[in-house]
Parts: structure tokens; C-alpha cells; sequence
């Protein structure tokens, strides 16, 4: 209760110096000069934004720069159609995987059919796919195995009146991690998976 009193007090201290600060700053008088700048002049304001005087116009080109990456991320890496248009919404999926328009991806599927590469490459994908739900399968096992021994359920007797019950396994938190391992390694096995991919 004491302890509790004190942080009390301290953060209302916090509180109170943080409020005094904003006081303080509100009321300096912002004095700002208005510089007049010249047509084609660039030059960076204090936040580090790069500026420059364009059409009578001051022009934020670090702003405008962050755009352009930020569209050039979010664009077809095949055929550069930007992707976070209401109309490219059938795209997107496409795109999250492949990094490619819908379009992009049928046609270069259409050419591996051509060059009779296809079945190669859907087998690389489903390969991949497997590599990495067992790579995250690898880590759920780390985790269960350290918390195997805090694992609580909830147990419910009669409808809202909840019991938390122990979980009791008569096995060391390694020895689960030692079965749950050889589980691992037999899906690995069983799914064809070269375990040197999986490092
Ligand atoms: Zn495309």
C-alpha cells in the first residue's frame, strides 16, 4: 500500500514537471522569419526536410521522395502497376507472395508451361511452403517445451465458473522436448524434406 502511495506521488511529480515544460514552451513567441526564396532553390528547414522552390511554390521533396518509395514498394516488380488501388484488390494476393500483379504471375506461368519448366517450379513452391510451416513448427516446440511446466488449463465445472487446473505430465520438460523433436523429425521425413533446408 506504501509502495503504491509513492509511485503515486512520483508520477503525479512526473506529471506535473511534464506540464510546467509544455507551459513554459506554449507560451515563447514563436518567432519565425519569412525568408524569400528563389526560383529553383532548394534548401533543408530545421527538421531536415529538403525543400525547393518550384512554380512560385515551396515544394516538400523529402516528402515527395518518401512517396515515391513508398509507391515503389508497394508496385509490381514485373510490370511496376501500383498495388494500393481499390481496383488491384484481386492483385494483392498475388502480390504478398510473389511480390507480382495477378497478371505478372499468369503469364509467367503461362511461359514456364511453354518452356515446360511449370512442374519444376510448382514443386519448388510446395517445397518452400513446407520448409517454412516447419520451420515455424520448430519454434512452437521450443516454446511449448520451456513453458510445458507453467501450462495452466482452464477448466470449466458449471457454465462461467471457471477452474484453473494443472496441467500434469509425469515427464521432465526435456523429455517432452525429446518426443516432441522425434515427432518433428518424422513429419520432416515424412514430407521429403532434406533437413540441411531446414537450417
Ligand atoms: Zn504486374
Amino acid at each position: 500500500m506504501k509502495l503504491e502511495k509513492l509511485n503515486t506521488k512520483t508520477l503525479q511529480k512526473t506529471l506535473n514537471d511534464d506540464y510546467e515544460k509544455k507551459v513554459v514552451i506554449g507560451y515563447e513567441p514563436i518567432k519565425r522569419e519569412q525568408i524569400i526564396r528563389e526560383e529553383g532553390e532548394t534548401w533543408t528547414d530545421e527538421k531536415g526536410n529538403k525543400w525547393k522552390r518550384e512554380d512560385g511554390k515551396n515544394i516538400n521533396i523529402s516528402l515527395q521522395e518518401s512517396i515515391e518509395e513508398q509507391k515503389r514498394f508497394f508496385s509490381c516488380k514485373g510490370c511496376g502497376k501500383y498495388m494500393l488501388l481499390e481496383t488491384n484488390r484481386k492483385d494483392i494476393k498475388f502480390f504478398m507472395k510473389t511480390g507480382k500483379c495477378m497478371d505478372c504471375n499468369v503469364e509467367e506461368d503461362n511461359a514456364r508451361m511453354i518452356n515446360g519448366t511449370y512442374k519444376e517450379y510448382e514443386q519448388e513452391k510446395i517445397k518452400q511452403n513446407k520448409i517454412s510451416w516447419l520451420k515455424d513448427l520448430r519454434k512452437e516446440i521450443n516454446i511449448v517445451a520451456e513453458n510445458y511446466n507453467n501450462q495452466q488449463y482452464m477448466n470449466e465445472i458449471t457454465p462461467g465458473n471457471v477452474e484453473i487446473e494443472k496441467w500434469n505430465i509425469d515427464i521432465e520438460s526435456n523429455q517432452l522436448k525429446e518426443l516432441l523433436l522425434k515427432m518433428y523429425d518424422n513429419t520432416v521425413a515424412v514430407l521429403g524434406i532434406d533437413p540441411k533446408d531446414l537450417e
